[in-house]
């Protein structure tokens, strides 16, 4: 039997799943990206992804978006099954929020209308509902300020806390972070970490890929280490980080650390 089939876990059970990832795999061509990934997030869990590049972390964040199909298992949310395509799609990818390493703001929109464009369209608010919305959210990241600037006129961090602020305005169920600081200069890094970490103390539910282990740390209920596809080990961050079982583990954060 190939050694790698059983990951090494180390949390208790979860009472109010949240994501449910049941035995999930996805290739591109020959590529085998996602093998028997099979995982829940809880209502309320902060879990962190890291692992090696071209591990699968981001394939995984845009299968759970649908943003990519999958070859076979299954991934739910809050008890509903992704669908395949149409507004059953559009409603339930409204429930799952997703900020990339790349601001992907809209340019050529304000950053009060970056963050009240959906929630008219999708969510069906009036202007003013969304308007008065989107400020609370501006003033929670900090850039309320920058209302009505446009997007190329902010720092790098201030965009992607409009990015972060946009995707709560949603009002999601789950947020997805695909290295949300990566593309930052250092500076601004922790303003944006800090916004996280707020965000998982008010009990948002959060799969966050980075590889900022002091974010992981701080805020993370669990950390699941992905290689070549799978998850290699999934422990709750003390554990992962004083004391990874896996090989893979071991020598990733060997270099990382
Ligand atoms: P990670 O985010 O962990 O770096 P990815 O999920 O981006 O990894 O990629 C996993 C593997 O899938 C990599 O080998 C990558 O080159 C490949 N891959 C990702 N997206 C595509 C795609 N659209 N078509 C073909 N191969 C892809
Ligand atoms: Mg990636």
């Amino acid at each position: 039997m190939d050694a790698h089939t059983a990951p090494v876990r180390g949390t208790a059970g979860q009472a109010d799943p949240l994501v449910v990832i049941d035995h999930v795999d996805k290739h591109f061509g020959e590529l085998h990206v996602l093998k028997d990934i099979d995982t829940t997030v809880a209502r309320g869990e902060v879990v962190v992804v890291i692992g090696p590049s071209g591990s699968g972390k981001s394939t995984l964040c845009r299968a759970i978006n649908r943003l990519e199909t999958i070859d076979s298992g299954t991934i739910t949310i809050d008890g509903t099954p992704l669908p395949s395509e149409g507004r059953e799609l559009a409603t339930l990818r409204a429930d799952v929020g997703m900020v990339f390493q790349a601001f992907n703001l809209f340019a050529h929109k304000t950053v009060l209308e970056n963050v009240t464009l959906a929630p008219m369209r999708v969510r069906k608010l009036s202007r003013k509902e969304a308007e008065k919305r989107g400020m609370q959210l501006l003033e929670r990241v900090g850039v309320a300020d920058q209302a009505s600037k446009l997007p190329a006129q902010l720092s790098g961090g201030q965009q992607q806390r409009v990015a972060i602020a946009r995707s709560l305005a949603m009002n999601p169920k789950v947020i997805l972070l695909d290295e949300p600081t990566s593309a930052l200069d250092p500076e601004m890094i922790n303003e944006v970490l800090d916004v996280m970490v707020g965000l998982a103390k008010d009990g948002m539910t959060m799969v966050v890929v980075t590889h900022e282990m002091g974010f992981a740390r701080k805020a993370a209920d669990r950390v699941i280490f992905m290689a070549d596809g799978r998850i290699e080990e999934e422990a709750t961050p003390e554990q992962f980080f004083s004391n990874p079982r896996s090989p893979r583990a071991k020598d990733f954060l060997s270099k990382i650390l």
